[in-house]
């Protein structure tokens, strides 16, 4: 539910409940100009130049914060330039702590943080019960960051700990909530500070344009530090971008039921083949962390799951060059099912099991997938 009672179906599905006033359009322009001229006393109007903020981008914010149940949402031009001005603020002696497996790029930033601008990382074990808070340095740690679920491996992190740890010792948390759109999960509802998506996945979910978004629970100094840093680095969503974001999104709901009907289906079928050490998907009860996916997330389980093959990395890379449907492409949240071998993309930092495969489960029959991957380990 938004703020005014609309369910979230609604609202996506209406695009924001929008008309324009001038013409009865149901569907908003694209607003595509770089500069805006003042008025006739020589004020600034509602905008000055495109990169601090433009209508179209505003438009999609706007809805976004809705969903997110947020004071306010910014688009970027993907989802790393919404995390690079995120932690844009922290220098020398600032603290972060963030979970050892997670979003590769995200890690890769931190890890340049801690080499060029003196900020120190912790990473912590999110399969470990009190490893989050052991890694907090009360004092120090100004920001807490976490993912849920944890991708690749899609442990599930406890958002209203996390929340507790964090305010505790005076640090906010950021949530990236990449793999669980708000028709899901709502990690503001949960204590976070502030949420992030890689818009990119399963908001615009067409796998056709790079878009990422913060929302903020409150407006204060460091939501407009955030801001700042959006215009000073340039990393705006375009209004083309913004349009296409905002036609995606319409059908989120609908997509992403579809896709976790298909996750959950393909997860309970592999669950005990002779080919897969383990099926790591929180949808399933044998999950360590259902309960809490249970707990934070509203009706499904998300699309993500990844397969641990027997026979090690090489088995592993074998079945990803052998499934037809699965596409063999980095990236998640489309429509089209993707397959991939997660070592190998991350690299030698990579702490993911080589023998892991990670699949993001699109709108297509279940019954078909599941077949593909049979042929694909047989
Ligand atoms: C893709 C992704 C990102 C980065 O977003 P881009 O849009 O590719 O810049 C961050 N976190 C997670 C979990 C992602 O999947």
């Amino acid at each position: 539910m938004t703020r005014n009672g609309l369910s979230l179906d609604t609202l996506l599905a209406q695009g924001g409940h929008f008309v324009d006033r001038e013409t009865g359009a149901v569907v908003p322009p694209i607003q595509p100009t770089t500069t805006f001229a003042r008025n006739d006393r020589y004020e600034v109007t509602d905008y000055i130049y495109s990169r601090n903020a433009n209508p179209t981008g505003a438009h999609v914010e706007a809805v976004l914060a809705k969903l997110e149940g947020a004071e306010d949402a910014l688009a970027f031009s993907s989802g790393m330039a919404a995390v690079a001005a995120f932690f844009d603020s922290l220098g020398a002696g600032d603290h972060v702590v963030a979970p050892r497996v997670m979003y590769h790029g995200v890690a890769d930033l931190l890890r340049r943080l801690a080499d060029r601008r003196g900020v120190e990382v912790s990473f912590f074990d999110a399969t470990g019960a009190d490893a989050l808070e052991a890694a907090i340095r009360p004092g120090q740690t100004s920001v807490v960051w976490i993912e849920t679920c944890v991708n690749p491996t899609w442990d599930v992190i406890d958002i209203r700990t996390a929340a507790k740890v964090a305010h505790n010792a005076g640090a906010v948390l950021g949530v990236d909530a990449t793999a669980t759109p708000p028709v899901t999960l709502r990690a503001l509802e949960c204590g976070a500070d502030i949420v992030f998506h890689s818009a990119t996945k399963y908001l615009a979910g067409h796998s056709d344009l790079l878009a990422g978004v913060l929302a903020t629970g409150a407006m204060n100094e460091r939501w407009q530090e955030i801001q700042a840093a959006r215009t000073r680095m340039g990393g705006v969503l375009g209004a083309f971008e913004a349009w296409l974001l905002l036609r995606g999104m319409r059908t989120l709901h609908l997509r992403y039921e579809r896709q976790a009907d298909n996750a959950l289906a393909i997860a309970r079928h592999f669950e005990s083949h002779t080919g897969i050490e383990a099926v790591l998907y929180p949808g399933l009860e044998s999950h360590p962390g259902h309960e809490i996916a249970r707990q934070q997330m509203t009706g499904s389980f998300g699309a993500m799951l990844s397969l641990l093959i027997a026979g090690g990395a090489k088995a592993a890379k074998r079945v990803a060059t052998r499934t037809r449907l699965f596409l063999p492409a980095t990236s998640l949240g489309g429509v089209e099912s993707l397959i991939e071998h997660r070592a190998s993309v991350e690299g030698p930092l990579s702490a993911v099991p080589s023998n892991l495969l990670r699949l993001s489960v699109g709108i297509e029959r279940a019954d078909d997938l599941i077949a593909d991957l049979e042929q694909a380990l047989a």
